[in-house]
């Protein structure tokens, strides 16, 4: 087999986003100047989002909106809160949904959001005014046609409602597609809660299917105990897989006989933390992805398996739940050792996937079934998946080249057919 090998590279994810575009470009019949287009983002807002904090006094928060491509559709990707966001990383994430989308086939272009803050240390009514003043700010750029926002860490559904009430105040009418994964009562679709991770569990299934292994008994490491985290869990659960190991950012828990995913959901529901379970036993956070699995879960945040700790990894296959949680370097070791990884570009488009549906519904003014949603998701994902895997195997490369390989192609053959304006 045949794989570019990489220097060392520095963990910054848009780097590696934008490497990741260069080694299928060498395989793709593409203009060099299109790959150029699609390695930068189009557009890139930063703004200052001032409020007012519950003890009166007034901080200013940094926000971004990167619009990365939208050649095949409206920019569609998420919002994520916390102390480590910044540009660079809302770059990749718009980089990767725009790869995200052009795999799954639907029609949206990608873009990603962001705002620097520690939600963990503010009330509800201090998230409520900086969502809004931050909606206010990127209001000029966001719209049902033209970049759809979406739920990432530490944003939720009640996030998504204020974002849709600002802007639907702004514009003077009411405008449920603006945003997706809204609560249901506002137009939200049915399923879109756990899509992200129906769509990791069937990566699941598709992988043992091709790799023969079994799935019933076979045990899981789950990082990152969050929506992704948990749903993937007691949905692995539910296809008779074991989940022996979780964590979140506080602490990781271990068992050989398996954890209770929804109790341990309920626990960290009334305690915070995934740590202290009973019956568990407490384990550094970093040795989750080390732990001898056959299946890894990585539902956390980005460079969680570098070059330091990837000859330790020792799962069979993983599945990439959360964006960029493998770095180039790690993922050649991880191929050269035979392991079967799912990328996030695909493994975790179950969530864009249902947001599109959702989308869909508010235009058309429709609500669907949960099993309507569901039926419509797995025949999606098992399409793309096996899509990513017949280039695989033809083109001799890993899951992740042949997924960037179905996208790039993709978006440059819209971009090449639109032709160049003026
Ligand atoms: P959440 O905020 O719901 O959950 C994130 C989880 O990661 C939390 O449990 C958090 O811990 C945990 N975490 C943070 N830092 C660490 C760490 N160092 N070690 C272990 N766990 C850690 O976010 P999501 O579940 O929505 O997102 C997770 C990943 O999935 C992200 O990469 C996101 O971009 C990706 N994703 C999400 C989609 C979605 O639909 N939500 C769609 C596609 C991708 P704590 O609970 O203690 O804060």
């Amino acid at each position: 087999m045949e794989e570019e090998t990489h220097g060392s590279m520095a963990n910054n994810p848009f780097e590696i986003a934008q490497h990741q575009i260069d080694i299928v470009a060498k395989r793709l019949k593409v203009d060099p100047g299109i790959i150029e287009i699609i390695k930068q983002p189009k557009r890139v807002l930063e703004v200052a989002v001032p409020i007012r904090m519950d003890n009166g006094q007034l901080r200013v928060f940094r926000g971004y909106r990167v619009q990365h491509n939208d050649a095949r559709g409206p920019f569609k990707g998420g919002i994520r809160y916390g102390p480590g966001v910044n540009m660079d990383e809302v770059k990749a994430l718009a980089t990767w949904m725009s790869m995200k989308t052009a795999v799954m086939d639907i029609p949206y272009g990608g873009g990603k959001g962001g705002i620097i803050c520690n939600p963990k240390e503010m009330s509800s009514a201090e998230l409520e005014r900086l969502t809004r003043r931050f909606t206010a700010e990127i209001s000029s750029i966001i719209g049902p046609l033209k970049d759809i926002p979406a739920p990432d860490v530490n944003t939720n559904p009640q996030t998504m409602a204020w974002i849709m009430d600002t802007y639907s105040a702004t514009m003077g009418i009411a405008e449920p597609a603006v945003v997706t994964g809204k609560p249901i009562s506002l137009g939200g679709s049915l399923g879109r809660n756990e899509a992200t991770s129906r769509g990791v569990v069937i990566c699941a299934r598709e992988a043992a299917k091709v790799t023969g292994a079994k799935l019933q008994g076979a045990t899981v490491a789950v990082t990152g105990y969050g929506n992704v985290g948990y749903n993937s869990a007691w949905l692995a659960q539910e296809l008779r897989m074991r989940v022996v190991a979780c964590s979140d950012s506080q602490g990781a828990i271990y068992n050989p006989d398996g954890l209770d995913a929804r109790k341990v959901g309920d626990f960290k529901a009334r305690t915070g933390t995934v740590k202290g379970y009973p019956g568990s036993k407490e384990i550094p956070i970093d040795k989750v992805v080390e732990l001898d699995v056959d299946f890894l879960f990585p539902c956390a945040l980005e460079n969680e398996i570098t070059s330091t700790n990837v000859e330790s990894v020792n799962a069979k296959i993983i599945i990439e739940g959360a964006n960029g949680p493998t770095t180039p370097e790690a993922d050649e070791v991880l191929y050269r050792n035979g392991t079967f990884l799912v990328p996030d570009i695909l493994a975790n488009a179950g969530g864009v996937t249902v947001s599109y549906f959702e989308w869909l519904q508010n235009l058309r003014r429709e609500y669907w079934t949960e099993q309507e949603v569901n039926v419509k998701l797995e025949a999606r994902m098992v399409k793309a998946f096996h899509e990513v895997y017949d280039i695989a195997k033809k083109e001799n490369v890993h899951m992740r080249t042949a997924a960037f390989m179905l996208a790039v192609g993709r978006i440059a053959s819209v971009m090449e057919t639109r032709g160049l304006f003026p």
